[in-house]
């Protein structure tokens, strides 16, 4: 079947329509993305396949969630080839609206993150979160999943979602993904592409950090140990690493028991790159 492309409110009224999707009919699984899809995006919509009867994409590349000095105007756009990877993976639906779709110009209200947007990944990008939840909530809103799949790469942005799902009482389900790497154990990401050669080599020092860090087995020893590799690569400059509670992104301290993420975040030349993994402590 061909994937119907959407591209304002009304084509995706349509598409759900002549897709019998709606309370008694056929279910579905949103997979939202910026696009530049990858493997990562990839085993997503694979899992969103395998738990709904039909899979929406969204590509947005969503102005709230960019700060004034980061990379909004020179992110990868790759719309004819994000087309053909859905198709390849069986999408039913990609919903692609215009920024003048999406927000009015006289628009007011928004989502607050509130105070866990503001740590760790949101000290670095103040108002991040607010962006992200905002267009989450208006694409859930709009494309009206019953689940809706996000990747474990970016764990706070998950944790915030399942946070916002909860406070605001919003009908989706949602699903974490595993992380996808390259064979080297470089976490895909759709910045990668702006990696010369000799960068994305330096940027293995993040999953060889975080891999280090995994095999401690008390906070201070999994920070030190990530931190050593991480020390030991001049060409990395470190933004944080840290080890959270992954639902609420707090520290977790010596004597913490359960289960911890070790994030990092750091620049590599231009480029600002975010990993994390899973740890039980
Ligand atoms: P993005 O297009 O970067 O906004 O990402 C869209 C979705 O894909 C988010 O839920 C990300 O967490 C997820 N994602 C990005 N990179 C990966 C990866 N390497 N493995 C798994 N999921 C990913």
């Amino acid at each position: 079947m061909d994937v119907i492309v959407a591209g304002d409110r009304a084509g995706l009224v349509k598409a759900r329509h002549s897709l019998g999707i709606g309370p008694s009919g056929a279910t579905l699984a949103l997979v939202p993305t910026m696009g530049a899809l990858h493997e990562g995006h990839r085993s997503l919509i694979r899992s969103a396949r395998e738990q709904a009867d039909h899979v929406a994409v969204s590509i947005f590349v969503n102005p709230l969630q960019f700060g004034p000095n980061e990379d909004f105007s020179r992110y990868p756009r790759t719309f004819d080839v994000d087309l053909e990877i859905c198709a390849d993976e069986g999408v039913s639906i990609v919903f692609a609206p215009s920024a003048d779709d999406m927000y009015a110009k006289d628009r007011q209200v928004s989502v607050s993150a509130g105070q866990m947007g503001t740590i760790v990944e949101g000290a670095f990008r103040p108002g991040h979160f607010d962006g992200v939840l905002t267009v989450v909530l208006k694409l859930f809103n709009l494309v009206q999943p019953d689940i809706a799949v996000f990747g474990r790469k970016d764990a706070q942005q998950l944790a915030m979602i399942r946070r916002m799902v909860a406070d605001l009482d919003v009908p989706v389900s949602v699903v974490g993904a595993p992380t996808v790497r390259e064979a080297d154990g470089l976490a895909l990401s759709s910045r990668n592409r702006y990696l010369s050669p000799h960068e994305r080599h330096t940027a293995l020092a993040l999953s060889r950090a975080l891999f280090a860090g995994a095999r401690g087995r008390t906070p201070a020893e999994i920070l030190g140990q990530a931190r050593a590799v991480l020390d030991a690569e001049p060409g990395v400059a470190l933004d944080y690493l840290v080890l959270v509670d992954p639902a609420t992104f707090t520290e977790a301290e010596n004597g913490y028991q359960g289960e911890a993420v070790l994030a990092v975040a750091a620049r590599v030349g231009a480029t600002r790159l975010i990993d994390n993994v899973a740890i039980t402590l």
